[in-house]
């Protein structure tokens, strides 16, 4: 039986630095690790320069294939921080000036002594639609969306940024959105038998299928045999580990004791 198809996910890496061999995109490292815990596959990622068309048409592409986009970076006050326009553009969607967000920016730069320039004005336009996404570590706030089932993130670029909204507000709404793989697990524990016995005796049961997926530990007089099932119920993958878990007993009988 195939594993359980979980939602995909695609990152796209914004910032012409990265394209330079000075620079490296991990934030799709971190994002990869956190998706991957979830259950969620990354089918794709890329690094896209700072430039409008090169984005919007990355957004467009990567939307095709995934349920999930994450977009790193471009969310600054500066000529070359594009992302917002650029995903505005790709969804056909216009931006509308939000006056709490830049009051937020303002008053960060009210604590910090210096004086708010009047670039920080775009960090302030949210896409018709989203949802805006508080940034505690800097200035620029992310965005959420919603379109026809898939979830798009507009996230900023620094690691320091990403990193908490991505725990704090990226991943519960991932898990609230989609239906996630459930994973189950089950173990015999075997004595009397030594382990390449316990495996010459139950391989040809257990290999048969991919899912479950089984594990033998040995340890002195000690075996154990883990059988981990992956599917879109909890109910599922307990029959799944029972049709497995059923002819092992029968085979092992009385030399398992747990
Ligand atoms: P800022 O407000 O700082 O401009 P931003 O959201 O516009 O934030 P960028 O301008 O794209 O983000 O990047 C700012 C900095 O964050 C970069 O100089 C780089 O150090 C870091 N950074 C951006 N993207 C990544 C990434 N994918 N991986 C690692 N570091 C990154
Ligand atoms: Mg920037």
């Amino acid at each position: 039986m195939p594993l359980a198809a979980g939602p995909t996910a695609q990152i796209i890496a914004i910032g012409s630095e990265m394209l330079t061999p000075e620079k490296t995109d991990t934030n799709s490292l971190f994002l990869t690790l956190e998706l991957n815990n979830l259950g969620i596959s990354v089918t794709g990622k890329q690094v896209v320069s700072d430039q409008l068309h090169r984005i919007s048409e990355a957004v467009l592409e990567c939307l095709v294939r995934c349920d999930l986009l994450l977009i790193s970076g471009g969310l600054g006050p500066t000529e070359d921080d594009l992302t917002r326009e650029a995903v505005a553009m790709a969804l056909g969607r216009n931006m509308a000036f939000h006056e709490e967000i830049l009051e937020r920016i303002r008053e960060r730069f009210r604590k910090f002594g210096r004086p708010m320039t009047e670039r920080n004005r775009k960090q302030a336009f949210v896409i018709d639609g989203a949802e805006v996404l508080p940034n505690p570590h800097g200035t620029a706030p992310g965005q959420a969306l919603e379109i026809d089932g898939k979830l798009i993130f507009l996230l900023p670029g620094p690691p320091r940024e990403i990193m908490p909204m991505v725990m704090e507000h990226v991943l519960p709404r991932v898990s609230a959105h989609f239906p996630l793989p459930v994973l189950r697990t089950f173990t015999f524990r075997i004595a009397g038998l030594g382990e390449s016995e316990v495996d010459d005796r139950v391989a040809p049961i257990y290999t048969r299928v991919a899912n479950p997926e089984t594990t033998i530990l040995a340890a002195a007089g000690d075996i154990t045999l883990q059988f981990r099932a992956i599917a879109d119920t909890g109910k599922e993958a307990e029959t799944m580990l029972a049709a497995l878990a059923d002819p092992i007993r029968a085979e092992l009988g009385e030399r398992i004791y747990s």
